[in-house]
């Protein structure tokens, strides 16, 4: 079976956990609700958590591989200093941990072209590599990718994989990731362009590529995270 846009609840175990880097954990997330479940490349599940205040929330993470037979997911999550309910869930979740979650969800879809462009971060990683180890054959991938450091990074099967060091930038700030997608869509065509990054920098990135003259409906875009604000969860 394939899944799309579900939205059916899930109450799992968390089965395994182990660190990807210093600050990303990879957690298999698995129960008998998943047996059978194939998400597209890129879809997500909103983790239904509780704040410190007792209100709550929910916190979004890619699926970054499904084993539709096993009834096991397993998510990377990146441990943010100073973050919320999220980073603290998956910082604290440990094999036997309860978790309860909603998915698959996303209307991110690859469409079909010759060249894609991929732009986005250390949240959008996991999505990142699931869709370009997802494309058909024939089909390029370029990527790039801003992370606090090289400790950061993981690998993706991207033919084109540029890696940006934020190095004393903060998080979010657009000027690294708008000076490369320039160099990257003034040297080739990309008939897919797909920004997931922070807020205002995945703004400010898709209006960059409008102005390149990347049609509209070429570029998908959307905000992973917000600098400075906690996350409100909104439905695409
Ligand atoms: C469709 C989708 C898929 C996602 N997939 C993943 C995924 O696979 N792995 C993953 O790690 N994240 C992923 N994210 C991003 C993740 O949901 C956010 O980073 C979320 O804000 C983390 O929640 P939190 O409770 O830790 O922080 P929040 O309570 O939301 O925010 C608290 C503070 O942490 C800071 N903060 C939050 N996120 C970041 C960040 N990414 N970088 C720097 N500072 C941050 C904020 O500025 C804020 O001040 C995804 C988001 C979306 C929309």
């Amino acid at each position: 079976m394939n899944a799309t846009h579900l939205n059916a609840t899930h109450r799992c175990t968390v089965l395994a956990r182990r660190h990807l880097t210093p600050r990303t954990v990879r957690l298999t997330l698995g129960g008998p609700s998943l047996t059978g479940l194939t998400p597209f490349p890129a879809q997500d599940i909103e983790v239904l958590l509780t704040d410190t205040r007792g209100k709550r929330v929910k916190r979004r993470y890619t699926i970054r591989h499904a084993r539709p037979r096993a009834g096991e997911w397993d998510i990377d999550a990146v441990l943010h200093t100073g973050g919320g309910p999220g980073s603290a869930w998956a910082a604290s979740a440990r094999p036997g941990s309860p978790v309860e979650f909603v998915g698959p969800r996303g209307k991110l879809r690859l469409r079909p072209a010759d060249g894609h462009l991929f732009v986005g971060d250390e949240a959008s990683l996991p999505a990142i590599a699931a869709l370009a180890e997802a494309l058909p054959s024939g089909q390029e991938a370029t990527a790039v990718i801003e992370t606090a450091s090289a400790a950061d990074r993981v690998p993706i099967a991207a033919d084109r994989l540029r890696w940006l060091d934020r190095v004393d930038c903060l998080p979010g700030t657009p000027e690294g990731l708008l000076a490369a997608v320039a160099q990257e869509i003034r040297a080739r065509n990309f008939g897919q362009v797909y920004v997931l990054a922070e807020t205002r920098a995945t703004r400010a990135v898709r209006e960059l590529a409008h102005s390149a003259g990347v049609r509209p409906d070429q570029v998908f875009a959307k905000g992973y995270w917000t600098a400075g604000r906690r996350t409100s969860v909104d439905p695409t």
